[in-house]
């Protein structure tokens, strides 16, 4: 089939429209929010329901032609970057809320609903969805799905996998399939689990079936100032050793201080060497008595201050510039690259030093804001893609980084998955049986391997030289 007739029969499926062949317009597409390797798809198709995706799936497995699953694009470790694989298939228009029922705590989304629009729907019930990207405004439940995502409450509530109960999925043969449901318990094996975190490579989720919990009675968010990130880590240790979990526990260095500081005004003091954002909710009692104990906690630690969100509009400003902080470090650097690894959180002052070192080693500047209380680092590194030798040096300290997480008995990512970033550095976890188990598991779903070809999985002949861009293929 010619490119041009390839064309012709999508847009009978999903409209003229919504099949993006022009260049300038398939660049939006050709990378994710890790931007240091890029490749611009051939076609990028929109489709409006699950029944689209299925005929556009079909047509493409009938020319044995492979496709990248595409949300919104946030994702951090280029796990939408088409890579051999000239279609991407977006989700963006299946932005759908199909059921809610708020006595069950339950909700039925399309894969191209916003995180934060499953929130807004739930809100006037008294209920939420727990898992909350710092990208909530944008990223899609259907990438969240794909990456097992967490968030700054996850802390507390639990990562993606723990709040879905189901998903709808398109095989790359065009099957469709529902894995788990509605109902908490399924039997047989759990393939909701195991397509959690696939990073779109089963299939394309098209619904996701979600738990919805309720809203807190109280909520109280405090700022705590720190002279240095060491006294903040010890912090951390010291509240949940108290016995405390918060729901959200985030840390943020000088470098990021500064930056949200002179973006979003919040009265940070610009010479602290590192503050916490520290959230307590719950019942009402409970929460005052827990107050007084992490505002004892913080200055136990060295806290030279400790500040409460007197209100509302308070606590959604220290929101603000946390979750916002990636936008902020566009004032420090042309470019910057968001690492993602974990630690046990006893272990977070040594990765933090490990982080430094590799800074000093790669001679750059590195910012850090990250989950905290569940050990998950974001270092940020700051460079300028129009130096090569930079974007090397940046590679080079991002893998000095993840090989310190592995030694110190974390992992390669907390949360943003491994992409085509990582894939290369799997065998520091698995071994080769390890992974060929998981391939086979893989190739069940998916046994063409056309479904987002290339990722998670390291090039055969192990370590191999990082180059981009990455191979686009025409069709
Ligand atoms: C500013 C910023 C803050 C962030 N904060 C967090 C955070 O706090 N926690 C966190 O975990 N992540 C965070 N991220 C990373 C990112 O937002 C998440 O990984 C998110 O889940 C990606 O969703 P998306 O819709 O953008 O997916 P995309 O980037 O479009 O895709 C991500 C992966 O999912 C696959 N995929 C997408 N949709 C589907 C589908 N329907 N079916 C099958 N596969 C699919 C893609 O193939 C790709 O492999 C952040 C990113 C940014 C830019």
């Amino acid at each position: 089939m010619t490119k041009t007739a390839l064309i012709r029969d999508l847009r009978r499926i999903v409209g003229t429209a919504n099949v993006v062949t022009d260049n300038d317009s398939l660049r939006v597409y050709e990378c994710d929010g890790y931007t240091i390797e890029k490749a611009r798809p051939e076609l990028v198709v929109l489709p409006a329901s699950a029944e689209e995706v299925v005929a556009v799936v079909k047509l493409l497995a009938r020319e044995r032609i492979a496709f990248v699953p595409r949300g919104a694009g946030t994702g951090l470790s280029g796990g939408s970057l088409p890579v051999e694989a000239p279609v991407t298939i977006c989700t963006s228009r299946m932005t759908r809320i199909l059921h809610l029922d708020p006595r069950n705590r339950r909700a039925i989304v399309e894969a191209g609903v916003v995180n934060a629009a499953i929130s807004r729907a739930a809100a006037p019930f008294g209920l939420c969805y727990a898992p909350d990207p710092s990208s909530q405004p944008a990223c899609t439940i259907g990438g969240n799905v794909a990456e097992n995502s967490g968030g700054p409450h996850t802390l507390k509530y639990g990562v993606t996998t723990n709040h879905v109960l189901g998903v709808e999925i398109v095989l790359a043969s065009g099957e469709r399939l529902q894995f788990g449901g509605l109902s908490e318990d399924t039997y047989g094996y759990d393939l909701t689990g195991f397509t959690v975190g696939s990073e779109g490579t089963f299939g394309i989720v098209t619904k996701v079936f979600v738990r919805l919990v309720r809203l807190p009675e109280a909520v109280k968010t405090f700022l705590a100032v720190f002279e240095s990130v060491a006294d903040a880590t010890a912090t951390v240790s010291g509240i949940i050793a108290a016995g405390i979990v918060p729901a959200a526990l985030e840390m943020m260095d000088q470098t990021i201080i500064e930056a949200v500081e002179d973006a979003y005004h919040v009265g940070y003091p610009r010479d602290a060497g590192a503050v916490l954002i520290v959230e307590l909710d719950g019942i009402a009692s409970a929460v005052e008595a827990q107050a007084e104990r992490v505002v004892a906690t913080c200055r136990e630690y060295g806290a030279r201050e400790v500040r409460v969100a007197r209100d509302e509009a308070e606590r959604a400003l220290l929101w603000k510039s946390r979750k916002r902080a990636f936008g902020a470090v566009g004032r420090l650097a042309p470019n910057y690259c968001t690492q993602d690894g974990v630690v046990p959180r006893t272990k977070v002052p040594d990765i933090l030093r490990a982080i430094q070192a590799a800074a000093a080693t790669h001679r750059l500047r590195i910012g850090n804001v990250f989950h905290a209380g569940d050990g998950n680092i974001h270092p940020i590194l700051l460079y300028d893609e129009r130096d090569a030798e930079q974007v090397e040096r940046v590679l080079a300290a991002g893998r000095d980084i993840l090989a310190a997480c592995v030694e110190l008995g974390g992992s390669l990512t907390g949360e943003h998955g491994i992409g085509i970033e990582k894939m290369n550095q799997m065998p520091l976890i698995f071994t080769q049986d390890d992974l060929d188990a998981m391939r086979r598991l893989r190739l069940a779903f998916d046994p063409e391997e056309r479904c987002n070809p290339h990722k998670i999985f390291p090039t055969p002949g192990g370590c191999v030289e990082v180059k981009w861009p990455r191979r686009g293929v025409p069709l």
